[in-house]
Parts: structure tokens; sequence; C-alpha cells
């Protein structure tokens, strides 16, 4: 018989699982019961809506069986089976997300350590077996299959027989050393022991027959009584879920292993939240908040949703309807019995019990969230970096529907105190005086520190939020305030700084200065829409700000989103009256007059080099300054 070959990248798969060392080696048995538990899963949800599959969950079950003889270790389920094509594409390919993150893990390190963390699937088997062979039956089907390999030479599958529906895993052990013909993985309380420590809450009896002794009987008054061994079918998992026990007998270890088997992840979750919850709708949730964002989270590839169980049985595996898009990134299962069993998937959409759920998880991730901000604040800065852009996405998203929920949670970066704040917090170290909050928005934090505004506002004491990611900038145009606090665009929006005073003083300087002015626009032409005079420059000769209120960051982004529409950036020229380069601008005019318009053009350069635009002409911006040199 000809063997298939695997895929390349199953090949190195099986080979990392046939050399993994010795401790890790016990985690098969997990993956090969996890296995078999989905499979139940699936013939069970099918069983509540199709009768003629005639279980209930009672019948269900995984059954272990060690023959020592053979050096056999069996699994069977009687879960919903494979059929050949099945066979081929689940066994022959990765194709299970648990592996594919395994490969993505270790493409990133080298440490084959990491075998112990993930759920690595069936091809654990072979850790601990040199042939592994699946005999299985497809519920509705009258055939039966069998696919066997003995490890990276490939795999045969042909046709077998079986009576029952499911599917037996049968693995023939290696010995545990070269000079032992034995694995211990044949000894029933090490089985016993790995299922506990591994597989206790699988929602389905996990039975092996134990061999147990007891008094014989009619010895029992004797001196010496008598044993005899016997034979038990025994269950040696506890069946309850880690969702369905007492919060104050499960270990913060145990969540997180729980976590890391079910969703796929080698990091321990940032936080774990298990409540239960009476009302309108009876449910029991334990979610989780990764500590990293999944490697396809910012795509559509990634598919929000909670695990959702009624009665103990999965009804989906990722129910979208539960968590709000803005909390997308939350794993976790809830558990309810109020929901009909016989509801079908699609029936299940907008179910009203199911939307009195997601708010009330909305409301409770906002709170572990808030917690961490202030209980926890290196691990909440973790987090903000893996998923504060989607926080901030939500805010904007739905026409700002969702900012009184989202805003506290937000965090920008602060020019004064060099790291992420709350707008609680900025909004709180204001000084006196201060009327707005205020913020910079551009590609990196170096270039706003270096804006004319940021140094007026820095005299005055006044702190800046750095906006550096492309959704930043919607975010204060669609909150307006915070706290009854305008938000100013320090490039583009009036800083409101002047008093009255000082208002009256820039009119005043604006009338003396009206002929330079006009001389520079005329010089310039139509690259500047207008020349003014600024008071607020500090010590910058020259600012360049946008016309019509959108930023040239927006501009950027927009021309970057719709290539093909046309977006005007029209620049307003301000002039510093106070520096000494636009006071010899001014002096050349009646003099030397071709200085002069040098002069307004270098300055209008200086002014795209500040506001971080390109200068439109790099070599005749050359010539001008070695001409002024000479
Ligand atoms: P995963 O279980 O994460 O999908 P595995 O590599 O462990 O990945 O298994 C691959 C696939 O093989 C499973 O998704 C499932 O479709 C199928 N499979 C494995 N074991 C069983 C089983 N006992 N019964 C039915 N199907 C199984």
């Amino acid at each position: 018989m000809a063997k298939k070959q695997f895929k390349a990248e199953s090949k190195r798969l099986l080979d990392l699982m046939i050399n993994s060392i010795y401790t890790h080696q016990e985690i098969f048995l997990r993956e090969i019961i996890s296995n078999a538990s989905d499979a139940i899963d699936k013939l069970a949800y099918q069983a509540l809506t199709d009768e003629k599959v005639g279980l209930s969950r009672e019948d269900f079950a995984i059954d272990l069986r060690a023959d020592k003889k053979l050096g056999i270790l069996t699994v069977s389920d009687n879960g919903i089976g494979m059929d050949k094509e099945e066979m081929e594409s689940n066994l022959g390919t990765i194709a299970r997300s648990g592996s594919l993150q395994f490969k993505q893990g270790l493409e990133k390190t080298d440490d084959v350590d990491i075998i112990g963390q993930f759920g690595v699937g069936f091809y654990s088997a072979f850790m601990v077996a040199d042939t592994v062979t699946v005999i299985s039956k497809k519920y509705g089907s009258d055939e039966a299959w069998q696919w066997q390999s003995s490890g990276a030479d490939g795999y045969t599958i042909t046709p077998c027989e079986k009576t029952t529906v499911g599917t037996d895993v049968i693995m023939k052990l290696k010995a545990d050393t070269d000079d032992e013909q034995y694995s211990r993985f044949l000894e029933q309380y090490q089985l016993q022991a790995l299922v506990k420590k591994y597989s206790d809450y699988i929602r389905y009896p996990i039975r092996m027959e134990m061999e147990k002794s007891r008094v014989k009987a009619g010895t029992e008054d004797k001196e010496t009584p008598e044993y005899e061994t016997y034979t038990e079918l025994t269950t040696l998992n506890s069946m309850v879920p880690l969702w369905q026990r007492n919060k104050k007998d499960v270990k913060p270890e145990e969540y997180d292993a729980f976590y890391k088997d079910k969703f796929y992840d080698y990091e321990a979750p940032l936080s774990s939240l298990h409540f239960s919850v009476e009302g309108a709708v009876d449910y029991k949730a334990l979610l989780y908040i990764p500590a990293k964002a999944p490697y396809d989270y910012y795509t559509k590839d990634y598919k929000k949703g909670l695990q959702l169980y009624s009665s103990g049985v999965l009804i989906m595996d990722k129910c979208e309807d539960l968590v709000p898009e803005h909390f997308r990134f939350v794993r976790g299962v809830v558990d309810t019995q109020d929901l009909s069993l016989n509801i079908s998937r699609e029936m299940l959409q907008h179910n009203r019990q199911l939307t009195l759920i997601e708010s009330n998880l909305e409301k409770k991730i906002k709170t572990e969230l808030m917690r961490m901000q202030k209980d926890e604040r290196e691990k909440y800065e973790k987090f903000f970096e893996a998923f504060g852009r989607q926080l901030k996405y939500g805010v904007v998203s739905d026409y700002g529907a969702h900012k009184e929920l989202l805003q506290d949670l937000l965090m920008f970066w602060s020019s004064a105190q060099g790291k992420l704040i709350t707008l609680k917090e900025y909004v709180e170290a204001m000084p006196e005086g201060q009327k707005h909050i205020y913020y910079a928005t551009g590609e990196n934090r170096d270039r706003l520190s270096q804006l004319p505004q940021t140094e007026r506002l820095k005299q005055k004491g006044y702190d800046i939020l750095y906006m550096t990611e492309d959704v930043d900038e919607f975010i204060p145009r669609t909150l307006n305030t915070y706290l009854e606090k305008e938000f100013r665009n320090i490039s583009t929006d009036d800083l409101d700084l002047a008093t009255e005073e000082e208002k009256k003083a820039e009119e005043e300087t604006t009338k003396q200065w009206q002929p330079t002015l006009d001389f520079v626009k005329q010089t310039l032409g139509d690259q500047v829409k207008s020349v003014v005079i600024s008071t607020e420059l500090g010590s910058h000769p020259v600012c360049l700000v946008p016309e019509g209120g959108m930023s040239f960051e927006m501009v950027k982004y927009f021309r970057k989103m719709n290539p093909d529409t046309p977006i005007p950036d029209e620049k307003t020229m301000q002039l510093n009256p106070e520096h000494p380069a636009v006071q010899a601008l001014r002096d050349h005019m009646d003099g030397d007059k071709a200085k002069a318009e040098t002069y307004a053009k270098v300055l209008y350069a200086q002014g795209l080099i500040l506001a971080d635009l390109p200068i439109e002409n790099a070599s005749d911006y050359t010539d001008l300054v070695c001409g002024l040199m000479q």
C-alpha cells in the first residue's frame, strides 16, 4: 500500500514531536482527550435537534484502555467521527488553529520548550507512540476508515470495520528508555493522575477499567483478611468545568492553564474574570483579557466571540453577539440554562437574552479594565499597547455612540510627564488658567516636540498630548470635550492664549506689518493662502498652519486612503514679528528687494520643514540658501 506524504509543515511539527523531551511528553493525553471531547461536543449538539442521533448527554463518554502486554494505549470516543476526506485533511496537514499558532510561535523562537505551553494537537501522540492508528466511523455513514502512521515516512488510509460511531486513537507506545521495554503511560495510576491534572474539567466522563483490590468476602473477621483483585469501570475526572466551580476553590494557575489550553495562547492572560449572574437571565461567565493581540487581530480574519454553553452543551464556539465590537479582544465562556436548547444557531442571532448578557458583560469588562488602570498600571499599559487601538476605533465608530463608555480607558502620551496618561489625569494636572486640552498629531513624538506651538505652550507650563496613531486625530473630534474642556489641536486651532490686551496689541502689530505681509504673499503667490502675524511662535520665525480645520496629518491620511479624491491643503503662513530673521526681511524690503524675496522663500521652506511637509523643490531651496551664504 503506497504511503501518502505529510505536507512539509506538518512534517516539521512531526519531527519536533518525535524528538521531544521526556518532560513534555505527558501532554499528549490531554490533546487526544480534548479532541475526543470536541468530537462529542459536535454530536451532542446535533443530538439536540436531530432525534435520529438517539443519544442524550449521559450516553457520551471517553474510554481509556491500556494493554500492558501489547504496549498499546487506546482512547475511544463516541463523538461525531471522521470520514475518509476528513481523515485526509485533518490528520495529514496542520489545519487546526492550535497547531498553526504553535508553528507561528516556533518561527519567533527556537525554544522547543514552548511545546509544553501549547495546544499542539493530534501530532503530540507521536511524542509517546511509534505507531498511531486512528479508526473512525462518522455519524450518518456506514463506512469506517483507518488512518495509520509510524511518523515522518507518511501515512495510509484504508477501509476497515467498526460497529459504533466515533473514533479510536490507538497508540503503540515507545519504551521510556532504551533499557526498558515499557512505557509509563500504561500505568493506570499514571493515567489517572494525568487526567486529573490536565483533563479534570472535561465535561464527559473519562473512564478506565481500573484494577482494585478488596477484602475477600467472608475473610473480614480473620486475623489476616484475604484480598482479591477486581476491575471496575471508573470515571477519572470530576467533570465540573472550571466556570462551574466555586471561584474561591480555583487557583490562579488553573485559570491560566485553562485559558492557554482553550484559546491556544502560550502567554498567560493579563486578567481573568469569573462571575455568576442571577436576574433577568442567569448565567456564569469566565472571561479573559489576553496579554497580546493575536497575529491576525487587526485583520478581518480574526473572529471575535465567546464560547456559549447551554446546560452543558456547547452551542457555539464563537458567539459574536456576546461581546461588543470594542471589546472583541476578550476571550472566554458563557454558560446559561436560559436558552432554549432547540434553538438553532441562526435563531440565536439577536436573541434577547444574549443582548442582555452582552450589555452586562460590557459593564463588567469596563469595570475590570478601570480597576487594572488604577491598581495595576503596568499591566494596563501592556493591555493598552496591545488593544488601545481597538478602544480608539471603538470611540470613533458608530458616530461616537460608545464614547462615554470608552473615553476613560484611553491613554495618550503626555509631553510633560513623558509617559502615557489618561484624559482625566491630564485635566487634573492642568495649571490654573489653562482652559483647553492641547494635543498635537503627527507621525512621531520628536517631530511634535519641535513644533513652534509646542514651545509656546511649554513656556506656559501647559501639557500637550502627543497623538501618533492614525486613528488618534479622530478622537478629539469625536469626543469634542472631556470634563467640559475643549480639545485644541495645537497646529490648527486657535490656542486661545492671548489676553484681551495682548489681542489688541497684536492687531496693532498687524497694522504695522501689513506692507511686509503683502510683500511676502506676493512673493510666494499661490503657495500660501494668506500671510499673518503671530505672537505665539516662541523662538521660531515662521509656522505654516492648514486652512479649514484639517491638519496636515489628516490630509496625508485621507490622501493615502482616497488617492483619487482631490483634498485641498491650503496653508496660512504665520510670521513672528519678534524674530530677527523676519525683521531683517522687513528691513531689506525697501533697499535690497531681491534679498527680501529670497528671505521670504527661505522662511516658507523652513515652515515646510517644521510642519514635516516635503520641500517642493529641494535644489531651488539649496540654491537660495547658498546664495545667501556667498
Ligand atoms: P484541533 O483539535 O485543534 O483542531 P488536532 O491536530 O488535534 O487539532 O486535530 C485535527 C482535527 O482532526 C480536529 O480538528 C478534528 O477535526 C479531527 N479530529 C481529531 N481527533 C478527532 C476525534 N477523536 N474525533 C473526530 N475528529 C477528530
